[in-house]
């Protein structure tokens, strides 16, 4: 392994630890990343300072989990989540230990530690790495492995178990055999796991190279029956015509395929969630073959249920139901302007190129075939050229207001409302109607029914 580069900035912020006879290291994800030959993109340090020492050190620093030995460290722009040695007991609640203990030297805090590759100590300014477990060989042989005994490890902490398979999909590694096992056994422990510790690993395994790779080792644990069995339901639930696929590897491939084309995390968790209405809506026709009628509204009402379990704030849960409520949209040619318009207008005009991404990731994964160059080119092509022709597309685009109506003697309230989204519908259909001359005879008209 060659020389590790470390930044000059991490140097900086040493000299000022040991200049005070202090150690400091450099541990966690930052460590494995460098040994990987990446760089990092937050440092954390281990030091013996105690958290008040720390923050005599430096001028600006967040007291963030000082209960846990943890300060947050602002340097010339940069964060450090800078943890004074510590050892943990007794965790209770399997979520989180019950006391901290102050540690002498760096070797105890690392034995605390998740896996092999995450207990290694990088010592600065310089030194020789501290590496007690093992983690330099793990790294090479791209394997994740616990720190001690596995069932003893993940008994402490239920969210050790999904951070495996949170790392085995972004790093591309294995679940070394032990440590893969003692998942099942482990399964207690994690359902007590707070729902947003288990969202922000979610997050993480979807914003990951190939996020099936986690899904399918949390089905093999049983981990997915636990904590998305919506999704755990859809395997061998077959489907015919043009898909390949069961339900659930049909959405395991279209989260992956969005993975692929580097689609926003909204769009690779509606490519994950859109199908999972199927095996509640699903029902033989007159000739034996498997329907999944107005799938969309069933997948959009569990999706929403699964996204608040998980707490997720509600725009995101918003933006992900909605994508998943219009998945089923059938472009033909033969669509007026009109119907075009209204499209655009259900899906929301900001919306629609997340939309197009869903519905790729959707029929790459009905058969795993590289799409046609042009797919849904037609459907594009038609929405910039009306869009192009006109933008009358809500009632901001009026050149009419509800004070010219008062003018011409509609009322305010429910009347009001209701003509001027007749307005909109009637310029929708026709944009030549969109003059502010045209409106108000048409408001004029309509006044007589709805005023
Ligand atoms: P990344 O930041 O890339 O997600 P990371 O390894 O830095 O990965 P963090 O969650 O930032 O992960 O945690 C920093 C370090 O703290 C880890 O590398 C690990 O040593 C330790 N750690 C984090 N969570 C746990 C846990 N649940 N149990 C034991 N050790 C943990
Ligand atoms: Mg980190």
């Amino acid at each position: 392994m060659g020389k590790l580069l470390i930044h000059p900035l991490l140097q900086e912020i040493a000299g000022i630890f040991t200049r005070r006879g202090k150690q400091v290291f450099l541990v966690g994800g930052a460590v494995r990343d460098l040994l990987r030959g990446r760089q990092a993109q937050d440092w954390d340090l281990a030091t013996d300072a105690l958290p008040q020492e720390v923050m005599a050190l430096f001028p600006r620093v967040i007291p963030t989990g000082i209960k846990h030995g943890t300060v947050t460290v602002h340097f010339k722009g940069r964060y450090l989540e800078v943890t004074t040695y510590r050892t943990e007991s007794g965790y209770h609640d399997g979520r989180r230990p019950d006391q901290v203990t102050y540690a002498s030297r760096i070797e105890e805090d690392l034995s605390r530690r998740d896996f092999t590759m995450n207990a290694i100590a990088l010592p600065l300014p310089t030194g020789p790495l501290v590496d007690p477990f093992n983690g330099i060989a793990d790294i090479r042989a791209r394997r994740i492995r616990c720190v001690g005994n596995p069932q003893e490890r993940f008994a402490e902490d239920g969210l050790r178990p999904v951070r495996a398979l949170r790392f085995a999909s972004q790093m591309g590694f294995e679940v070394e055999k032990a440590t893969l096992e003692a998942i099942p056994q482990a399964l207690k422990t994690t359902e007590k796991v707070s729902p947003e510790r288990i969202r922000d690993e979610l997050d993480k395994i979807l914003a990951s190279p190939q996020p099936s790779r986690a899904f399918l080792l949390m089905e093999k644990t049983g981990l997915l029956e636990l904590l998305l069995p919506e999704l755990a339901a859809c395997r061998n639930i077959e489907q015919k015509g043009f898909h390949r696929f069961d339900v659930l590897d049909h959405s395991l491939l279209a989260c992956d395929a969005a993975a692929r084309e580097k689609a926003p995390g909204l769009v690779r968790a509606a490519a994950l969630l859109h199908d999972i209405g199927k095996p509640l809506s699903r029902s033989l026709d007159a000739h034996g073959v498997w329907t999944f009628y107005q799938h969309e509204q069933v997948s959009a009402r569990l999706s929403r249920d699964l996204l608040i379990r998980f707490r997720y704030p509600n725009a995101v849960i918003d933006g992900i139901v909605h994508l998943i409520r219009e998945h089923m949209f059938h472009y033909e040619e033969n669509w007026s302007d009109g119907a075009v318009r209204r499209f655009i207008i259900r899906v929301g005009e900001e919306k629609l190129n997340n939309l197009y991404l869903l519905r790729r990731a959707d029929a790459y994964a009905t058969s795993a075939q590289e799409l046609p160059r042009d797919f849904l080119l037609p459907l594009i092509t038609r929405v910039d050229a009306v869009l192009a022709k006109s933008r009358a597309l809500s009632l901001r685009d009026l050149p009419v207001s509800g004070k010219d109506l008062l003018g011409i003697g509609i009322k305010p309230g429910p009347p009001m409302g209701r003509i001027l989204s007749a307005l909109l519908e009637a310029v929708v259909e026709d944009p030549a109607l969109n003059t502010r001359e045209t409106l108000l005879t048409i408001a004029g008209n309509l006044k007589e029914r709805y005023g």
